[in-house]
């Protein structure tokens, strides 16, 4: 009983705090981590007590806003986090023998939103606060503007939707906010429910729809009817939309979520799975809680808090210097994680970050995790303080914008990492050469350059700890062989801060020589796709420095020789730039790119401009738009498999 009063009370403590001050302190693996105790607990014993959280939907509406009753009630979705699970949800919908539909969607992770319209017009917006009252943020919603003010429909109706942040805007939000928001959720919560709407408007907040929770007039009979209802209504509804004739394919459609959830532009953390048929919905009916009819597949959590215990700082091949957070060790999907990035000194102070307080960190497709800011700091706790020296070399640092740099050239642990990122793969792909090659060449031969790489003498070489004769022979070889470099490569290799591979690759192909780039103006570089100016700036500076520039001629004289090969590649798609957008019925989008850039198209990321071509499947929806405004030639998925017989 004590154990269940203490969750109780502190599991209620997490959900003001999440729902009603947008402000969690802890992430929602550990919520639901207590959550899951508490609801075994009741179980077990039967005892529910009388403000248990398994009881409620959500948080009560604050009073700053006008309280709203919807129409219908709202729900929250019952969640499995296993395939045991979902199999026993299967049993209980078909347990008399027939087999329902099911439908998958992705799960937004958000704030939901519900939008009443009379006789076709926008009328309210409401949070869905404790599902039977929520709060009116008819001011807030309106500064969205991808939802329809006029729709052809007489009557009442009410549609249910996620306000989200897409990840991208909320990146770009950050970049230059004062206090930086900590993740998508909080983000978008708090600025619907904001109460003054320029903070909404600010954050660009979208809704994506998926429910028609009430209509006066008419009747719809399935969620495939009521998603194209929606669809044809003007309301933006993700594309990600399966008919699953049994608890299997929902399984293979969950594993699909899970892999393009990645690089999706929207927090997702998991799926829903809902049963198609309204009728059969009818008769499954609701606990208080939830829909007996529909079920949340939750995902390996990505975030968790954890104490920061230290910052140190790690100086890079540009000289600049990066946090590192080291943190007391929390288990996150599956893995132990001790350490966790910052960007720079400025992202401390933005972040509010000290020695001792608890830290929310993500997990993205990085190796070490971010930390996204802190979420409870105690008395005790330490600023981060700004070195003025750097760690390595002792040299005073100097501060550029939210950076702080060594600039001595000779920095051993810059001039390593420089030499490591010069060799690497993606570089001059020297095989054999490793940090520690670097470090052996840098602390024994003052090798401090890349040109010192091509003037290395065979006999002082030898003598070093550890070099036999084939040892030495093949990482000479391996140098000399690197000479004849793909232009990209080269490029990578130089370490311009911010150009990773896919920006050298992009640079490579606009500009074909190294003097071209040495020469591109800031203007020219950032009219290039998916080069922003935080990046055109970088290579404006790096080739501004003469040393650079010295460098760089010196490996051309040794004999470097970076070539940029033109892929004449002939097909029907031959100079097409194409975007592929909405669900194609039989290809999957990545095997469409191959084949198009098999037959000489370049598969683009967003439509823009340049764009010539956009292949639109099901359920198209922003690409498609923009494509319209833009007058961008439109095929659909017959056109596309002439074009290929073609
Ligand atoms: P939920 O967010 O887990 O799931 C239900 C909601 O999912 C629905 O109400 C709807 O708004 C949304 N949704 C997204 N996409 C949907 C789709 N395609 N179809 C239907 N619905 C869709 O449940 P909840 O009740 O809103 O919140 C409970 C969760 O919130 C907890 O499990 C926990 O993870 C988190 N939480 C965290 C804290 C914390 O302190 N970190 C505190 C309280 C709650």
């Amino acid at each position: 009983m004590d154990r269940m009063k203490e969750l109780v009370k502190i599991l209620n403590k997490y959900a003001y705090e999440y729902y009603v001050l947008d402000n969690p302190t802890v992430s929602d693996a550990e919520y639901d981590r207590l959550y899951d105790e508490l609801k075994k607990m009741e179980e077990q014993t039967g005892i529910v007590l009388f403000d248990s959280p398994t009881k409620r939907v959500g948080g009560e509406p604050i009073s700053s806003f006008k309280k709203h009753k919807h129409i219908e009630r709202l729900y929250s979705l019952d969640k499995s986090t296993t395939v045991e699970e979902l199999l026993a949800f299967d049993k209980k919908i078909n347990k008399d023998g027939e087999q329902y539909d099911y439908t998958v969607e992705y799960k937004f992770d958000g704030l939901t939103v519900c939008l009443t319209y009379s006789d076709g017009k926008f009328v309210r917006a409401t949070t869905r606060g404790n599902g039977v009252e929520g709060e009116d943020v008819t001011a807030q919603v309106l500064t969205i503007k991808s939802f329809p003010l006029l729709i052809d429909y007489s009557g009442t109706l009410e549609v249910q939707g996620e306000a989200i942040i897409k990840l991208s805007v909320l990146d770009e939000y950050n970049k230059t906010a004062l206090e930086p928001l900590k993740n998508a959720r909080n983000a978008v919560a708090g600025a619907i429910r904001n109460l003054d709407p320029k903070v909404t408007e600010k954050r660009r907040p979208e809704i994506m729809f998926y429910n028609v929770n009430y209509m006066s007039d008419g009747s719809l009979s399935s969620q495939k009817e009521c998603v194209e209802f929606l669809i044809e209504h003007g309301f933006k509804v993700h594309p990600f939309f399966k008919i699953c004739p049994d608890i299997n394919s929902v399984i293979s459609a969950i594993n699909e979520i899970e892999i393009n959830r990645k690089t999706l532009d929207i927090l997702t953390d998991g799926a829903v799975i809902k049963v198609n048929d309204f009728s059969r919905r009818k008769e499954l009916g609701a606990t208080d809680k939830f829909p007996r009819w529909a079920m949340a597949f939750k995902f390996e959590a990505e975030e968790i808090t954890t104490i920061l215990k230290d910052v140190v700082w790690q100086v890079g091949r540009t000289g600049k210097l990066t946090p590192l957070g080291l943190l007391d060790p929390v288990e996150l999907g599956g893995a132990t994680v001790r350490k966790a990035t910052l960007n720079n000194y400025g992202d401390v102070l933005r972040k509010g970050i000290k020695k001792g307080a608890r830290v929310l960190i993500r997990r993205s497709n990085e190796v070490i995790p971010e930390i996204l800011g802190t979420t409870e700091i105690t008395p005790d706790c330490e600023d981060v303080v700004k070195p003025e020296i750097c760690p390595s070399c002792n040299s005073k640092l100097e501060e550029i914008g939210a950076n702080l740099f060594c600039t001595n050239r000779s920095c051993r642990t810059r001039v390593i990492a420089k030499l490591t990122n010069f060799a690497c793969k993606n570089g001059m792909d020297i095989e054999g050469f490793s940090e520690k090659t670097a470090g052996v060449l840098f602390d024994d031969l003052g090798v401090n350059s890349f040109s010192g790489l091509y003037t290395l003498d065979r006999e002082k070489i030898l003598d070093l700890d550890g070099f036999k004769d084939a040892k030495t022979d093949n990482i000479l070889s391996a140098i000399e062989k690197s000479k004849n470099v793909p232009l990209a490569n080269f490029i990578y290799a130089l370490g311009i801060d911010n150009v990773g591979k896919k920006t050298a690759k992009d640079l490579a192909e606009r500009f074909k020589n190294i003097e071209n780039l040495k020469t591109a103006t800031l203007e020219t570089l950032s009219g290039i796709d998916d080069i922003g100016e935080i990046i055109a700036e970088c290579i404006v500076e790096y080739f501004a420095d003469p040393e650079n520039v010295k460098e760089i001629d010196a490996l051309l004289s040794i004999g470097v020789n970076p070539v940029f090969e033109e892929k004449v590649k002939a097909g029907v798609f031959s100079g097409e730039k194409v975007v592929l957008t909405g669900t194609l019925t039989d290809f999957k989008r990545d095997e469409a790119g191959k084949i198009i850039e098999s037959l000489g198209g370049e598969v683009v990321g967003s439509v823009s401009k340049n764009t010539t071509l956009v292949l639109a499947g099901e359920n198209a929806g922003s690409k498609l738009d923009k494509a319209k405004k833009l007058n961008v030639k439109i095929i659909g998925e017959e056109e596309f498999k002439l074009l290929i017989k073609s």
